[in-house]
C-alpha cells in the first residue's frame, strides 16, 4: 500500500528523547526547546521564536497578541484549514473570506483591498503547499491601511519569497507567523508548532502568554526577582520530549528537503504529458516563490474526474486525497459569511487532488500507475 503520508524518522529522535528524560528536565523551555528556537532564529532571521504544542496554538497566540476583539474583522482565504479562522473566531472576530488566485489556492492579493473596512484589524495569509503569497503587495496594503499581517506558514518551512527585498524566508515577513510540525508536514514532532515574532513590540508579551500569563521567563533570565500573574495566557509551550524529537528532525532539515524536492520534481516531469492529455493542471509555482516540496497536487478537469482518479488509484492501493472544503461554505460559518461567491476557492475545493509525498516514497510506482491509466484509455 502507498499511503498518502508516512512520517519520516531520522533515527536520532529516541536518542534525544532519552537524553531529555534522563536529564530530569522534561517540562517546557529547556535545552532542546532552546536549541530548536535558536536554530530558527539564526537560520531564518526570525526576531524571536517560541515553540508551541501546535500551529493552532501559535495562531491563537497571534490573535491574542494583536488584541483581536469582538466585531473586529480579519481577512483571510477561505481555502484553508479551520485553525486559521478559529484562532480569530475564538476572540470574537468576524472572518471576511477572500477568494484564491485563479492559478493557485493562495489568497488573491488583488482582491484584498476591496474587503477592508474601518473594522479590519489583520490580514492572515496562508502559504498553501508551502508556496509564497505575493507578500510585497500584501505588506504594502497592510501598511497603507495600518493592518497587521499574520503568516500561516504551517506548510511553508524553509521556503522563500523573492520580491523587492531579494529572497526572504516565509514566516519572516509578516508581523507574526505560525508554523506546524504535525506529522503531515515536512519537519515533524507528532504534534507541534512555533510562533515566530518579527515585530519586536510583541516579543515580551508573547513570552508571558506562552507561560500562562506569568513573567516566569523573565524570572529565569534574572530580569525580575519573583514571578506572578501579569496578563492573560495559557500553557502554549511543549514539553522537552517533543522538542527533543524536533531537534533530531532539524539536524536533518536539508536532507529531508532535498529528498522531497526530488520526489516533487520527478512527479512534475513524469506526469507532464499525461496531465496535458487529460486536461489536468500540475502545481504552479510563481516566479516570486521558491518550492519547498510540501505538496504535489493535480487540478482535475471536474469533480467527477477527480473521484474517478481517486477510485482508480485506491483500487491499486495508492492513497490520493482531496483537501479543504471552503470555510465560507462550512456548516459552522456559512450563515455568518456575507454571501459572496468565491469562484476560485470553489474550483480548488472541487477539483484539487493531492498525491502521496513523503521521504521514503517510491514515486515511480505512482507515476507508472498514472501512465497505465493513459494506455488503458488509448485502448
Ligand atoms: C497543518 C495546518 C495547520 C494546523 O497545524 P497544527 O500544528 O496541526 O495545529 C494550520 N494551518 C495550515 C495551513 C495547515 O496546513
Amino acid at each position: 500500500m502507498i499511503p498518502f503520508n508516512k512520517p519520516f524518522l531520522t533515527g536520532k529522535e529516541t536518542f534525544y528523547i532519552e537524553d531529555a528524560v534522563k536529564s530530569g528536565k522534561i517540562s517546557g523551555n529547556g535545552k532542546y526547546t532552546q536549541l530548536c528556537q535558536k536554530f530558527f532564529e539564526e537560520r531564518y532571521h526570525f526576531k524571536k521564536c517560541l515553540l508551541t504544542t501546535s500551529c493552532t496554538d501559535a495562531l491563537e497566540m497571534a490573535a491574542i497578541l494583536l488584541n483581536i476583539k469582538e466585531d473586529d474583522e480579519v481577512i483571510m482565504p477561505s481555502y484553508t484549514f479551520v485553525s486559521t479562522a478559529n484562532a480569530f473566531v475564538l476572540r470574537g472576530a468576524k472572518i471576511i473570506f477572500a477568494d484564491s488566485r485563479a492559478d493557485h489556492p493562495n489568497i488573491d492579493e488583488t482582491r484584498i483591498e476591496a474587503l477592508i473596512t474601518d473594522k479590519t484589524k489583520a490580514i492572515v495569509v496562508v502559504h498553501y503547499a508551502g508556496v509564497a503569497c505575493e507578500m510585497d503587495t500584501i505588506m504594502d496594503i497592510a501598511k497603507r491601511h495600518n493592518l497587521f499581517v499574520v503568516e500561516d506558514a504551517a506548510q511553508a518551512i524553509d521556503n522563500f519569497y523573492i520580491g523587492k527585498n531579494g529572497s526572504q524566508p516565509l514566516g519572516s515577513i509578516g508581523h507574526l507567523s505560525a508554523f506546524s510540525f504535525h506529522e503531515t508536514k515536512n519537519i515533524i514532532s507528532g504534534e507541534g508548532g512555533m510562533l515566530a515574532i518579527n515585530d519586536p513590540q510583541f516579543c515580551d508579551r508573547a513570552e508571558i502568554l506562552w507561560e500562562k500569563g506569568t513573567n516566569r521567563s523573565a524570572f529565569f533570565k534574572g530580569e525580575v526577582d519573583k514571578y506572578g500573574w501579569v496578563d492573560v495566557g495559557s500553557s502554549f509551550l511543549p514539553s522537552e520530549i517533543i522538542a527533543a524529537f524536533l531537534w533530531a528532525q532539524l539536524e536533518n532539515l536539508d536532507k529531508i528537503q532535498d529528498q522531497r524536492k526530488m520526489h516533487w520534481n520527478n512527479y512534475k516531469e513524469k506526469l507532464a504529458d499525461w496531465a496535458k492529455s487529460n486536461n489536468i493542471l500540475l502545481p504552479f509555482v510563481p516566479e516570486y516563490s521558491t518550492n519547498n516540496a510540501h505538496m504535489f497536487y493535480l487540478i482535475c478537469e471536474s469533480e467527477d474526474q477527480r473521484s474517478a482518479i481517486i477510485g482508480k488509484l485506491k483500487a491499486e492501493n495508492i492513497m490520493a486525497v482531496f483537501h479543504y472544503i471552503s470555510l465560507h461554505e462550512s456548516a459552522f460559518y456559512k450563515d455568518k459569511h456575507d454571501g459572496r461567491f468565491l469562484e476560485n476557492t470553489q474550483k480548488f475545493t472541487d477539483r484539487l487532488l493531492r498525491l502521496p509525498l513523503y521521504y521514503e516514497l517510491d514515486t515511480e510506482v505512482v507515476v507508472n500507475q498514472f501512465l497505465q491509466f493513459e494506455s488503458a484509455k488509448a485502448n
